[in-house]
């Protein structure tokens, strides 16, 4: 990589951000496509958000993926939200046009399309899911899953009240799927949903490296059921361990970052994405 006075800028926006393999996946794109452009990633404390917004303008960094926990409060520092991040409720990329920042949500998109990679599902109208967590990531699954007319969602969170906010959120704005929410710590209510359920899907950070494990009565799941597990670092998650050996399909959201890097590379920069390059740099 040729680094010069004309080299544009990208990055990331996490906190923490060192976990993040964005970096490799869409330095990898950019050579191979020829760009001259260069991808780092900014440890952004949530105080500090706001300056960190308008240095995107001052120092015309051209495009930057949001990741944990920003993706909704970033929200309020930019010019301009795609449709799709507005009933979303959270941007995980942001489009510098001549200094006027446009927020997109590409999650969805990723979500989706690993989602029937990965698991062949597609078709929705027959699915009840149990989604753990009530974040941004939650957020996107929500909105891919119900413009898709899934059947029915049960969100369950550690926090309880986030779980019914997104329930009601969501319900509000979906009429064509009954969304509802339960405690994470009330067992006898999550085993039920499980047995009810024949997709789980872990929005959670819970199983991450580094974070608790999810610690989930998987054996209470439906048979033949599908379980993605958003985590993807480390690369199996004892969710997905657990899950393939009760015979269920089960995957980790690899593929999803993958897909939602693809979306936002051919954002920023109009050309097609090289998938092969950016799967090999994920080690996929
Ligand atoms: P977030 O907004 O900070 O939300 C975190 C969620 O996890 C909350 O619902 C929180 O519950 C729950 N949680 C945290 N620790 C928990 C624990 N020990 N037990 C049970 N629940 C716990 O984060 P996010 O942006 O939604 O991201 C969540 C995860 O998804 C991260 O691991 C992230 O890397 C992953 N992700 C992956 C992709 C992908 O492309 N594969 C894309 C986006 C996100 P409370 O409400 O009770 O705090």
């Amino acid at each position: 990589m040729d680094i010069n006075s004309s080299t544009k800028l990208y990055g990331i926006f996490g906190h923490p951000v060192r976990h993040s393999f964005s970096p490799p996946m869409h330095n990898a794109a950019f050579q191979k496509l020829g760009l001259n452009c260069v991808y780092l990633a900014f440890d952004i404390q949530p105080e500090n958000l706001a300056s960190a917004v308008e240095s995107i303008r001052q120092l015309n960094i051209q495009g930057i993926n949001v990741t944990i926990p920003h993706k909704q409060d970033i929200m309020n520092y930019l010019d301009e939200i795609s449709d799709a991040a507005k009933y979303t409720g959270a941007v995980n990329t942001i489009k510098n046009e001549g200094g006027k920042l446009l927020g997109h949500n590409t999650d969805v998109g990723g979500f989706l399309k690993d989602l029937e990679a990965e698991l062949r599902i597609a078709e929705f109208s027959s699915i009840s899911a149990c989604l753990i967590g009530a974040g941004g990531a939650a957020r996107a699954v929500l909105s891919g899953l119900c413009m898709k007319g899934t059947k029915k969602i049960i969100i369950a969170n550690r926090t309880k009240s986030k779980a019914e906010r997104l329930a009601e959120y969501f319900q509000d704005q979906f009429s064509d799927t009954e969304i509802s929410s339960v405690d994470l710590g009330d067992e006898t209510k999550i085993k039920q949903t499980l047995a009810e359920s024949n997709l789980l899907i872990n929005s959670s950070s819970a199983g991450m490296t580094g974070h608790d494990q999810l610690n989930l009565p998987v054996d209470s799941l439906k048979e033949n059921s599908s379980v993605y597990d958003l985590v993807y670092n480390p690369k199996e998650t004892e969710l997905v361990k657990q899950s393939k050996s009760l015979g269920h399909d089960a995957c980790t959201g690899l593929g999803m970052l993958l897909y939602q890097g693809a979306e936002s590379l051919e954002l920023w920069t109009g050309k097609n994405a090289p998938i092969d390059v950016m799967k090999q740099a994920l080690g996929l």
